[in-house]
């Protein structure tokens, strides 16, 4: 336990009352410690001052006079406008559904303002903004946690009907009441050695942190513990691998790494090609991992089972690894399940499946949870029964009413995608079954070692042969004309293209590009006649499938898209990609939204498209782009180039969502942690996780191999 009194609840707060504990509840806060453990996603800086002039640079954060009061609109959709102005200017505050701040910005008073500011209709505005009346001779502030100006105040992830305000108030009194019995969970020596804060102070410092040197402090110190404990998981998990890996293994009699079994022999004799040395490498691993038929069905009392991640940059090849191990799943007499987070790269597996082994005798099933009554329960019928030696489908595939007779393999494609509690699920269909998990989000080697440190990796990093490499260019947003002109004459040429946007609607930002609005320019304005459509997450499945399939088929020529262009999914005709706003993405998901072109006959291009202010680093930062076509390659110098490296899909996938560390930007804090957590194993291998909210969270997403494999 890390707190004495970590059994508080919420409603022991001075302040928290059983309306707002369900609130909490959805930002994942129990528990008084819970509250403690929600640490700001930023902090408003507002101990230096920012004028009125230079609201394009940050917040404003300035004292002002109020000038005047008016009102917009009509009735009871009138909206209060308060003029006010500082040395360096004016602005106009819009006050939508609060009236009442007629009263407390009074003409000719001076306050404290704060707010994101804009331009539009010719004035200086804002909607969101904070204010505080400047009395002379008094420190104003709120009761709970002192001046709200003057000083770094944190900012939370809030949920609807909780205020930043609200949250800051009950977080300061949580740590009135609490911090004092917060002990200190790291090592002394750790703790010494580092120049880190106690635990009571940390706690406190990142929520209303003194200066900014006492936040680096903070965040320093919660970061290490962090990974501290993440890598004492690791560590245990490992060894626990190891030790059962160390028994006597399920092939008694080692394989050649370079045996196929007969069925893995036909298929690729009926290819048109040869495997990459890349795939070559990866299935002798698995078959390493999984045994030969003859071992498989040898029934020694020791199975351990395939903990396996196959990454490979998109376009490698996965695919057909994964049906060499479903091969080899079937031909020792068990079943084969390949889950993908789509629908539509669901039915893309189960396509391929059917034209590549059903020949070989396979009986292959497709399975979404769309399929209707009669034909789902005569396919379940068969699954249980055996009849089907291999199903793909979506999450489909782990309903409760599923059943399988002996379901020997997992494979989960783009398992970025998928929860732990989804991998778990479909890992309980079967006893111990062997898992595949497949990604094309390059992970660095080091990251992928040390996050899945209890898991085998195989990396494919070639491509298959006679791939014409992307053409690159970078444009500027005033020459979009040009990149216009010339998908103009790819589509003409009978081509397709897409066009992608980091927004799905307009945000607050009004010179950003979205999608929906986009769609609308280009089908009215720049090609009109051309057949388009627009796709993105907000779209249902159905949808979606409607617009991809017609993509597919040609009939729809360009596709508007955000980044969201479904992970995986194969038109060998599109041979255009044009991102606009490219600085807005990262490297990696720049790469993986290129990767959608380059698949066909045809000279492919890509424009990435960048806002005329760019800075000279960002535009070196797009011209790796340029430069490279390695994902791994891409995905390290994204890592290098912006400290909180953002690789596309790791951010998102749960196992690096930890509360304040970032594994790839504390890289070498990362480095520091593990071999702190692995010596103190060595001399404890029992060594105690404290119940840590945070770390509770890793135990729950990381797939459990550390089990299985015991
Ligand atoms: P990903 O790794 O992105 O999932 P896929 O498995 O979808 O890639 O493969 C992309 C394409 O490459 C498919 O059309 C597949 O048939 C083809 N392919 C796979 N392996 C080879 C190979 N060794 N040589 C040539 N083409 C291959
Ligand atoms: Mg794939």
């Amino acid at each position: 336990m890390f707190l004495r009194s970590l059994a508080a609840p919420l409603t022991a707060v001075r302040g928290i009352g059983p309306a707002v504990t369900p609130k909490l509840a959805r930002l994942g806060i129990r528990g008084a410690a819970g509250l403690l453990c929600h640490y700001p996603r930023d902090w408003e800086d507002r101990s230096r001052g920012v004028p009125i002039k230079d609201f394009r640079h940050s917040r404003v954060c300035t004292e002002v006079t109020v000038i005047a009061h008016d009102w917009i609109g009509f009735g009871r959709m009138k909206t209060l406008k308060v003029h006010v102005e500082d040395a360096s200017g004016r602005a106009a505050l819009l006050c939508f559904n609060r009236p009442w701040l007629e009263k407390q910005l009074v003409s000719g008073r001076r306050y404290r303002l704060w707010g994101r500011f804009y331009y539009k209709y010719g004035e200086i505005q804002s909607s969101a903004f904070e204010t505080e009346p400047v009395v002379p001779g008094e420190i104003p502030g709120n009761p709970a946690f002192g001046p709200a100006f003057g000083r770094l105040l944190p900012v939370y992830s809030l949920t609807a009907g909780l205020t930043q305000a609200a949250l800051r108030r009950f977080i300061a009194r949580a740590l009135a009441q609490y911090a004092g019995d917060l002990e200190d969970e790291l090592p002394a020596e750790i703790t010494g050695r580092d120049n880190l804060l106690s635990k009571a102070a940390a706690i406190r410092e990142i929520h209303f942190p003194a200066s900014a040197a006492a936040l680096e402090q903070a965040k320093k110190t919660l970061i290490y513990e962090e990974l501290f404990y993440l890598e004492i998981l690791v560590g245990r998990r490992a060894l626990a691998r190891k030790k059962s890996a160390a028994r006597p293994a399920s092939s008694p009699r080692r394989i050649a790494a370079d045996t196929l079994s007969p069925l893995q022999q036909r298929l690729l004799a009926r290819l048109p090609f040869s495997l990459t040395p890349g795939q070559t490498a990866a299935a002798s691993e698995i078959n390493r991992d999984m045994g030969m038929p003859s071992d498989q069905m040898a029934h020694t009392n020791v199975h351990v089972p395939m903990a396996r991640l196959l990454q490979g940059d998109v376009g490698s090849g996965k695919t057909l690894v994964s049906f060499l191990a479903a091969l080899l799943a079937v031909e020792g007499g068990g079943q084969a399940a390949i889950m993908a987070p789509t629908e539509l790269l669901a039915r893309q597996h189960a396509e391929n499946a059917a034209r590549l082994l059903e020949p070989l005798g396979l009986r292959i099933a497709f399975l979404t949870g769309n399929i209707k009554a009669a034909g789902r329960k005569e396919l379940l019928r068969s699954l249980e029964s055996g009849e089907i030696d291999l199903a793909a489908g979506t999450h489909a595939l782990f309903s409760r009413d599923v059943a399988y007779k002996n379901l020997r393999l997992v494979v989960i494609d783009e398992q970025h995608r998928f929860g732990v509690t989804q991998r778990s699920l479909i890992m309980a269909k079967g006893e111990q079954p062997h898992l595949l998990m497949m990604s094309a989000t390059p992970i660095p080697r080091t990251l992928a070692l040390t996050v899945f440190g209890d898991m085998d990796v195989s990396v494919i990093r070639d491509l298959p042969p006679g791939r014409k490499p992307v053409k690159t260019h970078l444009a500027k947003e005033s020459n979009e004309g040009k990149v216009y002109d010339f998908v103009r004459n790819e589509l003409a040429a009978g081509r397709q293209a897409y066009f992608v946007y980091p927004l799905i609607e307009g945000g607050d930002e009004a010179d950003l590009k979205d999608a929906v609005s986009m769609a609308e320019r280009l089908a009215k304005d720049v090609f009109p006649r051309v057949p388009l459509a627009l796709i993105h997450s907000k779209l249902d499945e159905e949808q979606k499938r409607l617009v991809m399939e017609q993509f597919r088929a040609g009939d729809i020529k360009i596709l508007v898209a955000t980044s969201v262009v479904e992970v995986g999914v194969d038109v060998p005709n599109a041979a255009c990609m044009v991102i606009e706003h490219a600085e807005r993405f990262g490297l990696s998901a720049l790469h993986q939204l290129r990767g959608r072109v380059g698949r066909g006959r045809d000279q492919s291009y890509c424009f990435l498209v960048y806002s005329d202010e760019l800075t000279e680093d960002g535009k070196a930062r797009l011209r790796v782009m340029l430069e490279n076509a390695d994902g791994f390659v891409i995905a390290e110098e994204d890592l290098k180039l912006r400290g909180p490296g953002q690789i596309a899909g790791i951010e998102q996938s749960g196992y690096l969502d930890l509360g304040i560390a970032n594994p790839v930007r504390d890289a070498e804090a990362l480095a520091r942690a593990r071999s702190d957590a692995f010596s103190m194993l060595e001399t404890d291998p029992d060594l105690l996780l404290p119940d840590h909210r945070v770390i509770a969270r890793v135990l729950e997403e990381a797939p459990p191999f550390g089990e299985v494999a015991l």
